[in-house]
């Protein structure tokens, strides 16, 4: 079969070998797929990625084959797949923080994901996505997911002063779930001009520049970039008493300088985000009501990938989705 293989920062269509399904196992054509940072670090080299993966974990996709009659999918159903293989056995595992797995392997990331031909995951992975048929749509499930695992690990006081450092996709995602909290305040900040324009369309307030955001003004502030100097001025900004959500992906030699001082006068309490589990399930219940438009969604033909990923890198994009219709099986 067809896929759209990454070897040594280069994307191509080739053959790889045709899957084979196993019991409780689907196979599926995947119709449409989110790019994010992530797929910019496996193409840049900052994760390390083998050689002839196939990138892609934010799939939407149509069920085409199933080896279990008692399945509760159906021949032709659109699913949203939910990227992560856990092992379910170790400690984190056990302890329902399946998201912390030792042994965990991610379609797109460690495994070939969805930007292929034919793609098979396990029916347990398969969500169903109820009367969406839009397979763009379909595909800012995980992200979305993401999104709503922040506030479960960072959650909102009533009347909170919220800050969201990083408007691009996940920022905005969480500035749209913050909306619908009865927030005092939500700004957004970003440095890049177009993305602090997407943040205005979101009716947050946008600083025009660090500076001008005030010191230990905010109760929660999300760092949706993760670099030091982002961490840095999530840690000047927030309020005594107040909550730091830290999901940007950084890389593994990058760290940020924290005032001791501060921490211990303040009880700051600094949180890590990883990904989106058990919420990609409710991400699906509220993708009817998301505001694509406020999201910068751009979708791309499969042959634009390299495109598509130069402008998440560059920030010319909000939210990039790559259409996979009749790519492959024209
Ligand atoms: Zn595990």
């Amino acid at each position: 079969m067809k896929a759209i293989t990454l070897t040594s920062g280069k994307f191509d269509v080739s053959d790889i070998p045709d899957l084979q399904v196993a019991p409780n196992e689907v196979l599926l054509e995947p119709l449409a797929v989110g790019l994010d940072g992530t797929d910019v670090a496996l193409l840049t080299g900052k994760w390390a990625a083998a050689d002839g993966l196939v990138i892609g974990h934010e799939i939407a996709a149509r069920v085409v084959k199933l080896d279990n009659e008692n399945a509760d999918l159906e021949i032709g159903e659109l699913v949203s797949v939910e990227p992560h293989l856990y092992c379910g056995r170790c400690r984190n595992c056990c302890a329902g923080r399946p998201q912390l797995c030792s042994n965990k392997r991610t379609f797109g990331i460690h495994l070939n994901g969805g930007l292929c031909q034919r793609l098979v995951v396990p029916e347990k992975n398969c969500l169903s996505v109820g009367q969406l048929d839009d397979p763009i749509r379909i595909a800012m499930a995980e992200p979305l997911a993401v999104a709503i695992h922040a506030l479960d690990v960072v959650p909102i006081p009533c009347a909170a002063r919220v800050l969201i450092i990083g408007a691009g996709p996940i920022g905005l995602l969480i500035g749209s779930l913050v909306k619908s909290f009865p927030v005092t305040s939500l700004a957004i900040f970003d440095t890049n001009l177009s993305r602090r324009a997407g943040a205005g369309r979101l009716g947050a307030i946008v600083p025009d520049t660090s500076e001008s955001i005030q010191s230990g003004a905010f109760d929660v502030v999300f760092d949706a970039v993760g670099r030091s100097e982002t961490l840095e001025l999530a840690l000047g900004c927030i309020a005594p008493g107040g909550a730091i959500g830290a999901l940007g992906v950084g890389g593994k030699q990058d760290f940020g300088r924290i005032n001791l001082w501060e921490l211990f006068a303040k009880e700051i309490k600094i949180s890590g985000v990883r990904s989106g589990v058990h919420s990609q399930a409710r991400a699906l219940k509220m993708l009817p009501g998301l505001q694509l438009d406020l999201l910068g969604v751009t979708v791309y033909e499969a042959s634009n990938v390299s495109q598509a990923l130069a402008d998440i890198a560059q920030c010319r994009v909000g939210k990039a989705i790559v259409a996979l219709d009749q790519f492959f099986d024209p």
